[in-house]
């Protein structure tokens, strides 16, 4: 296969699933009903949605028919077993506990690390986990390079953490009130940036230093591994199944969500080593999510992550997986639209604050963005941005550090000729977005505004 230069989609389509052809005029009634607002649309009135990556992948016939092999004894299902031994051929942590998402696994672990006075440090906190921390009364600190703070900077593992930031905080602060480190891999909310296994060695050294474990969000390890492979010296001619085995040795445990990289509709997990903890987190399981060989998920959810875990480690999906995000990337750079370099593993992020410049942020040139890709071509994005980001308890309002829209890829799900069509219409919506206007917010919650809020066009 090497000396052809395109990378073709490693499966061909087995069950067809029809997308709605709507008109722009139905789009404008839709999105006006909407309350301009993408979460308030019906999925069938949207053609490519690009909204997220999280459980909205295909899987695959032999999931499918894993999910046949479901089986839904309440305790001791051999799908539990099917699913233990799954995961940890990959993460041999002591004690599995899974959960019917990733924010359950977090809800739980931290409900037991967390708490007032208590500090956890990541690259990057996903907005649920420090939501999370939070909530305990726990406070959340990022610590990415100073790479990763910039969007337009190309750098291999933007994700990584700052290890001298790293260790001045563990060393300012007793090790007692530090429970743990966390690395998200990918980094989500820094753009899918990857972290090196350099990075995670670095964080692992610090970690024994202080005795403080060391834990993962490992959403996207498979992702999170093909870049290490592919652009970490030494790498290239590992498996990835080998990468993914030792960047769970230099960890003390981990929560997922095999929304993600389990390549399933629903699901996820919380792995430690350690034996306490291990059951003060199973105590918390039967209150909240159920029975510790299910917790949440009924036997064919288990199957499915189980065969999902198999197939998301094999480098001709991976090759692909990441190949065809950086296709979007790339052809959308060469356009001359602004995005967040370089292109991360499962989603590309318009830069709307560069490409609206006369929309200022307090009128969401994000939102402006997202709604015309909707209008003109059945697109939906997510705002990222000062909708999602500006509102403030003391109920002020400010610009967000960046108004983004980010186009996330669902795995295994759109095609070559879905993504020509994508770029196809962001540009045009780019070379026209001067004509683009700003638009306010009309009706609003207290919080988490931007699932919720409908906003009026400017005229
Ligand atoms: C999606 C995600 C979560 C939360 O998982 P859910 O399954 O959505 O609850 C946590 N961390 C990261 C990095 C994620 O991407």
């Amino acid at each position: 296969m090497e000396r052809w230069q395109t990378i073709i989609e490693p499966f061909r389509i087995h069950s067809v699933e029809p997308i709605r052809i709507t008109s722009r005029a139905e789009r404008l009634g839709a999105i006006e009903e909407a309350g301009h607002n993408l979460f308030n649309l019906h999925a069938d009135d949207v053609l490519i949605d690009l909204l997220t990556d999280s459980g909205t992948g295909a899987m695959s016939r032999d999931q499918w028919a894993a999910v046949q092999h479901g089986d839904e004894s309440y305790a001791g299902s051999p799908s539990w077993y099917a699913f233990l031994a799954s995961v940890q051929d990959l993460f041999p942590f002591r004690h599995v506990i899974p959960t019917h998402q990733g924010r359950a696994a977090e809800k739980i672990l931290f409900s037991v690390i967390g708490g007032p006075g208590k500090t956890i440090p990541n690259n990057t906190h996903f907005d649920t986990t420090r939501a999370n921390v939070e909530f305990t009364g726990a406070e959340a600190v990022d610590l990415v390079i100073e790479e990763g703070r910039h969007p337009e900077g190309e750098h291999p593992f933007k994700g990584n953490m700052d290890l001298g930031r790293l260790e001045a905080l563990l060393a300012e602060r007793t090790p007692a009130t530090i429970p743990a480190v966390l690395v998200t891999i990918t980094n989500n909310s820094g753009g899918g940036q990857p972290v090196s296994l350099e990075n995670l060695r670095g964080v692992r050294a610090i970690c024994d230093r202080f005795g403080v474990p060391l834990f993962l969000d490992a959403c996207r390890f498979a992702e999170n591994a093909w870049f290490v492979k592919t652009r970490e010296p030494g790498q290239a001619d590992r498996a990835v199944r080998d990468i993914v085995r030792e960047i769970a040795s230099l960890a003390d445990g981990m929560t997922m969500s095999a929304k993600k990289d389990g390549l399933a509709n629903i699901g996820g997990w919380l792995a430690v080593n350690d034996d306490r903890l291990a059951e003060q987190c199973r105590n918390l399981l039967i209150l909240t999510e159920g029975f510790p060989t299910y917790g949440g998920l009924a036997g064919r959810d288990l199957e499915a992550i189980a065969q999902g875990l198999r197939e998301v480690v094999d480098e001709d999906y991976l090759r692909y997986r990441i190949r065809s995000t950086a296709y979007l990337g790339d052809a959308l750079a060469e356009a001359g639209v602004p995005t967040v370099r370089p292109i991360g593993g499962h989603a590309v992020y318009l830069d709307a604050r560069a490409l609206l410049p006369h929309v200022p942020p307090l009128r969401y040139p994000g939102q402006a963005l997202a709604v015309a890709l909707y209008v003109e071509g059945g697109i939906r994005g997510c705002e990222i941005g000062t909708v999602m980001f500006g509102r403030h308890p003391d109920g002020s309002e400010t610009p967000a550090a960046m108004d983004l829209v980010r186009l996330a890829i669902p795995r295994r799900t759109y095609t070559q000729s879905h993504v020509d069509y994508v770029v196809e219409v962001v540009r045009w919506v780019a070379e026209r977005a001067r004509d683009l206007r700003g638009y306010r917010i009309v009706d609003e919650p207290p919080a988490l505004r931007h699932f919720t809020a409908r906003f009026e066009p400017l005229v």
